[in-house]
């Protein structure tokens, strides 16, 4: 593909935030000579090699998936041609500092392809202002899975057990979802690519991710599809499930909610959400969700063992809060039930409601509103030992919710 810079005004350099590990330097070919990558702090700039100023500047960029230092890939080819496109790679500033490039207007031109943006399908062209963390475009002639609701687009190419599965279970986890909480007041995107091209250096990754409004996934490099089927393809539904839960987290409560803080409130909220969605879609993924539930209690003890939860994320162990919120989110769900409400569904309908009238999304707001819905108590101090406690009681207040957790999977 080509990418052309126009400027309304000259400058002497085009500068980005992210160097992005050498990737552009390598792989964005400027079409004039004239012009050299230069690294600069975090970022870099493309600048004339005569440092004259310029207001146009093209490169010529091969679609390939590029795993980036905690940033997303600019392409995510499909099998079969066609590519979700990042645009959030492409923002750039005329001056330094480049911290937060301002909004981009962007003009995508792709004879006989359809580009899907901003939740439109266009043939050939179409144009849009991409601003702040940037979005996902698609270019290409793959056509969406037919859903009320939402649009996924699912590489053909991928293994044909893991696409009847989603073909399932991706309305599926929509349905629940919008049962539960009503429908959202968008319609997501959910893409689904493969590319088992080998690549040069033997690279293989995969990524996962979201952007405002989308959910995305990507398998890349030799033996993708083996490795995609090594796990169970339960896995994939459960990452689904996962970031459609905060889809419904951010939309219902009118803003983002994603304190790393304390992180197991809206990490291990979808956790649970996604537990509870699949473990009563049948026996293959009712022990799917035991599994990631013991396998979680095991991981948050052992973490717990060496660190508190939060001080967690702050330590670079992240995905503790997804492990113990998962038990702590389980348990309130069943302690709920016990005083005969609906459980976790409520609490969350009750968050939602909170913070889009203007709480804070909190651990107090939390405890504040499991109480006022019946709580009992005890769960709720075991619940705040395992936020806040020290690491023996921490851990003793886990072996307790573990117990009760296990009531909201119907497993007693
Ligand atoms: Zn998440």
């Amino acid at each position: 593909m080509t990418a052309n810079y126009r400027l309304r005004q000259a400058t002497t350099a085009l500068h980005f935030p992210q160097e992005l590990g050498g990737y552009r330097a390598e792989a964005w070919k400027p079409m004039d000579g004239a012009f050299r990558w230069v690294k600069e702090g975090e970022g870099e700039r493309i600048e004339r090699t005569d440092g004259r100023p310029f207001r146009q500047v093209a490169f010529r960029i091969a679609i390939d998936y590029r795993a980036l230092p905690k940033s997303y890939a600019p392409f995510s080819p499909f099998s079969e041609g066609g590519a979700l496109v990042y645009s959030g790679q492409f923002h750039a500033c005329a001056t330094a500092p480049c911290e937060q490039p301002g909004p981009l207007p962007i003009r995508i031109s792709s004879p006989g392809e359809i580009v899907g943006v901003e939740g439109r399908r266009s043939a050939d062209r179409d144009q849009f202002v991409s601003r702040d963390e940037g979005t996902s475009i698609f270019i290409g002639t793959l056509k969406p899975v037919d859903a009320d609701g939402f649009v996924a687009i699912i590489d053909p190419g991928l293994p044909v057990a893991a696409r009847e599965h989603l073909d399932r279970s991706l309305p599926q986890s929509m349905q629940d979802l919008a049962a539960i909480y009503g429908p959202l007041s968008f319609k997501p995107e959910l893409y689904v690519s493969i590319d088992d091209e080998p690549e040069k250096d033997g690279r293989i990754s995969s990524q996962g991710g979201t952007l405002p409004r989308q959910i995305f996934m990507h398998f890349d490099g030799e033996d993708a599809k083996k490795r995609m089927l090594a796990d169970s393809p339960l896995w994939l539904e459960w990452f689904f499930a996962h970031e459609a839960a905060h889809l419904y987290q951010q939309d219902k409560s009118g803003k983002l909610v994603g304190d790393d803080r304390f992180g197991w409130m809206h990490e291990g909220g979808a956790d649970a959400m996604a537990a509870l969605a699949m473990v009563g879609r049948g026996p293959a993924e009712r022990a799917y969700v035991l599994k990631r539930k013991e396998e979680a209690e095991k991981a948050c003890a052992t973490g717990l063992a060496t660190t508190t939860l939060s001080k967690a994320s702050a330590e670079g162990k992240f995905d503790l809060q997804y492990q113990c919120g998962l038990i702590m989110w389980l348990s309130i769900d069943q302690d709920l039930r016990r005083a005969g409400k609906p459980g976790l569904a409520d609490l969350n309908r009750a968050m939602f409601a909170a913070v889009r009238s203007g709480e804070q999304w909190s651990q107090p707001l939390f405890f504040k509103l499991a109480g006022e819905l019946g709580a009992s108590p005890a769960v709720m101090m075991q619940i705040m030992t395992l936020a806040d406690g020290n690491s023996n009681d921490a851990l003793e207040a886990l072996g307790a919710l573990g117990q009760v957790a296990n009531g909201s999977l119907n497993l007693n």
